[in-house]
């Protein structure tokens, strides 16, 4: 069964970006928010590149965010683990749950999935449940297929995500979830765990075999990390990290997730929304000092 992580040997901080686009201030904050708990703590910091996605990520901007960190400051381990080159480990997690019948191969195209939950909701005249992120659940169409009949359109090249089975995984588990998170003051407390309502989520996609979720934890059990410090909009996420953990075995670090910073219409600040960069404040010759100080690190 999973266990916490160990609290007794020092703590482990990690700050893991994506290089798919230039960091902006609610980078700098999460990485300060970790820095600051590490430095409290006596804690060992690490950086975590986050590059599964080989189209979207790119050398250059993995070392403009190095660049922007070590412009901030911030004093991480030199030793940096780029999930790119840890694939094998993911594949070895995945291969682990199909042994256990816990994912399945699904065929449908995102437009078929919208198909089947309008049929569904038109059939019942309910609205199809939507996971915490807004998407709706998936309808369960490729969950029956017997294994022959997909392995023979993998065969002939049948593009296919790997899904995890909700009702299957939370059986294996048995019983009820929960996590440990700690406020600024580290003060601790116990969060239920609540993964059946992200539903039968892909953990390895058409053209990645893997996903944000699975790497994210084997990483921190490969880096033996023991608290993760990172935004409220991963909060909801990390319901399925911790179900992930007890099927896979690995510990459950202890979670703090700091508020999010808007821009002045009161949208969180997003790469894709070309949210004003680290780079682009420096160039107004903002430096990085101002920056600790606007964020609360001065
Ligand atoms: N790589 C994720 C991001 O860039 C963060 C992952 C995490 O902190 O768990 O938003």
């Amino acid at each position: 069964m999973a266990s916490s992580a160990p609290q007794s040997a020092q703590p482990v901080f990690r700050f893991a970006p994506s290089p798919n686009g230039r960091l902006h201030l609610g980078h700098a904050l999460s990485a300060l928010t970790n820095e600051r708990f590490a430095v409290e703590m006596g804690g060992r910091l690490l950086l975590r590149i986050e590059d599964i996605d080989r189209e979207r990520c790119t050398p250059a901007l993995e070392q403009a965010l190095r660049d922007d960190l070590a412009w901030l400051g911030i004093d991480f381990e030199p030793a940096v683990r780029r999930q790119s080159e840890h694939f094998g480990d993911y594949a070895a997690a995945l291969a682990g749950l199909q042994t256990r019948d816990l994912v399945y191969s699904c065929f449908c195209s995102r437009q078929q999935v919208r198909a089947a939950v309008a049929e569904r909701e038109a059939r019942s005249g309910q609205p199809w449940p939507v996971d915490p992120d807004g998407a709706p659940l998936y309808s369960g169409t490729c969950r029956a297929l017997d294994r022959t009949n997909a392995q023979t359109r993998i065969a002939a090249g049948e593009p296919h995500v790997l899904r995890l089975d909700m009702a299957r995984a939370l059986a294996a588990v048995g019983g009820e979830l929960s996590y440990v998170v700690f406020d600024e003051a580290g003060e601790i407390s116990t969060l239920a765990a609540q993964p059946a309502r992200w539903g039968d989520v892909v953990l390895a996609r058409k053209d990645i075999p893997t996903s944000y979720h699975l790497s994210v934890v084997i990483d921190d059990a490969l880096q033996g990390v023991t608290h993760v410090v990172r935004g409220r909009d991963l909060e909801a996420a990390t319901d399925i990290h911790v179900l992930l953990q007890h099927l896979l075995q690995l510990p459950t670090p202890r979670y703090h997730f700091h508020e999010l910073l808007t821009d002045d219409a009161g949208r969180k600040l997003a790469k894709s929304r070309q949210s004003e960069s680290l780079a682009d404040l420096r160039v107004r010759g903002v430096t990085a000092a101002a920056i600790r100080e606007r964020l609360g690190f001065a």
